[in-house]
């Protein structure tokens, strides 16, 4: 009866656009007592928006982001591409060449003659000698008090502005969360953004237990900690800097419109990227194994 019932499983499963990978995978979501969740593309839409640009003292709003949209040319990150369609939309971007991407962290690249790299301040500071200058200080802080992501811009030398992105939550995170609840899993929401906003939108969802400002390194490691504690973990995430978190966890679940990376590292694709069918995914996983055992 066992093949029969697992196919009957993975059969509903696909009427509710999940991939399963393999028959252990229902046996993880029978024992899972902790749900991670990352933040944005997962709990969030992940279509983030440039809400606002802050020039330093003698440099032009034009200028940033245009040299920042056309680093972020070669990003497959939600952030890059809210700069790149920003600064196409004010006209024609300039070129550049030797893209590299650091993960959890920014791009760097080389545009007209600048040596120019954009992402996290604490990044800029320490590996690019490009220290946020008190004025922008306060703009910065604001806009992560406020729930969005201040990504910082510099070349030769100085930090030049900050660009202030933002995406929404998706609607049905918030009841995803109170189902998971209802199984038994205690969420944790566990990003690489900034505290500020990762607090909000953890009120808005009701999650308690947050973790921000995490490395994709730091991610895996709290997966392998939570699991050292004793936690059986499932991990749902969408991008490259959740791939080794995925593949650590005892359940990982990708969401579909997520990078590559992050499905091949998993158990279980969500194709719809909704919350609530990952929370009827281990429902239905769940009462698969009952009807074979
Ligand atoms: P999350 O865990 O929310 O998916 P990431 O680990 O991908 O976040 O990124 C963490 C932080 O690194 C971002 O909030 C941003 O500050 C910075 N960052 C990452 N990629 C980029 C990029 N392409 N451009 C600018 N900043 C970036
Ligand atoms: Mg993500």
């Amino acid at each position: 009866a066992t093949p029969t019932a697992l196919l009957v499983g993975t059969g509903r499963g696909s009427q509710l656009g999940i991939l399963i990978r393999g028959p252990q995978t229902l046996e993880s979501t029978r024992r899972v007592d902790t749900i991670v969740l990352d933040k944005t593309g997962t709990v969030t839409t992940g279509r983030m928006e440039l809400l606002d640009a802050v020039a330093a003292d003698g440099e032009s709003v034009a200028e940033i982001v245009a040299v920042a949209a056309a680093v972020e040319s070669g990003s497959e990150h939600p952030i890059g591409r809210a700069i790149v369609t920003a600064g196409q939309a004010k006209g024609d971007l300039p070129e550049a060449a030797s893209f590299v991407s650091h993960q959890g962290q920014g791009v760097t690249a080389a545009v007209g003659g600048r040596a120019v790299a954009v992402g996290r301040a604490d990044w800029l500071e320490r590996d690019w000698a490009l220290p946020l200058p008190a004025p922008l200080r306060e703009s910065f802080d604001d806009a992560e008090a406020a729930g969005n992501t201040a990504v910082v811009v510099g070349w030769d030398g100085a930090v030049r502005g900050i660009l202030i992105v933002g995406d929404s939550i998706k609607p049905t995170s918030a009841e995803a969360i109170a189902r998971f609840r209802r199984l038994g899993l205690t969420p944790v929401l566990l990003t690489g953004d900034n505290a500020g906003a990762a607090a909000t939108v953890a009120a808005s969802v009701g999650i308690t237990d947050v973790r921000a400002g995490v490395t994709p390194a730091g991610k895996l490691a709290a997966i392998q900690s939570l699991q050292a504690a004793g936690h059986v973990v499932a991990m749902v995430g969408d991008g490259v800097n959740d791939a080794a978190a995925l593949a650590a966890a005892d359940l990982g679940i990708a969401m579909g419109a997520g990078t590559d990376a992050a499905i091949a590292a998993s158990d279980l694709t969500v194709m719809s990227g909704d919350l609530l069918v990952v929370a009827d995914a281990i429902r239905l996983a769940r009462r698969t194994l009952s009807t074979i055992k």
